[in-house]
């Protein structure tokens, strides 16, 4: 049976490339893999007709039976109706904190004072996300050193 050319990991049958998942993935089987399958997926959907079918594909699987039974299980599991969106609705300060929330989140390791100058670049200037990222760490870091300057003088 054949094993990873790396860590000697069993592999399965069909296995083509001789390397386990992790190794194949660290890039150890063929650095550019990646970028030609991406390519080829790219390539196959192109043409309408494979697109076509693949939608109709994944509308048939979704109504199947078993696709069915399979989300109202999952939806029983996790208990839905408790959680996500929709049970904030009406609920004013759960939506403020989901929202804050969200922002610690995106807006992390930006100063708290420069969050609206970050959205108004991203949603104003359409700047990309770690440019505007960049430019409010700069602007932040430009006020820090002048209100250094100021303390150093009022000190003197
Ligand atoms: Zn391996």
């Amino acid at each position: 049976m054949a094993t990873c050319k790396t860590c000697g990991t069993t592999l399965g049958r069909g296995n083509k490339s001789g390397f386990c998942r992790k190794h194949f993935n660290a890039a150890e089987y063929d650095p550019t893999w990646r970028e030609r399958h991406a390519r080829a997926v790219r390539r196959h959907y192109a043409d309408p007709a494979n697109l076509e079918a693949a939608k109709e594909r994944a509308r048939v699987n979704g109504k199947s039976p078993g696709a069915t039974a399979a989300r109202r299980a999952a939806a029983l599991r996790i208990r839905l109706w408790e959680i996500g969106h929709r049970v904030l609705e009406g609920d004013e300060a759960a939506r403020a904190r989901a929202g804050r929330h969200r922002s610690q989140t995106v807006l992390a390791g930006i100063p708290e004072e420069q969050w609206d100058t970050y959205r108004l670049l991203v949603k104003r200037k359409h700047m990309s996300a770690a440019e505007a990222r960049a430019t409010c760490l700069r602007e932040h870091e430009t006020r820090l050193a002048r209100i250094r300057r100021e303390l150093m003088e009022a000190q003197s």
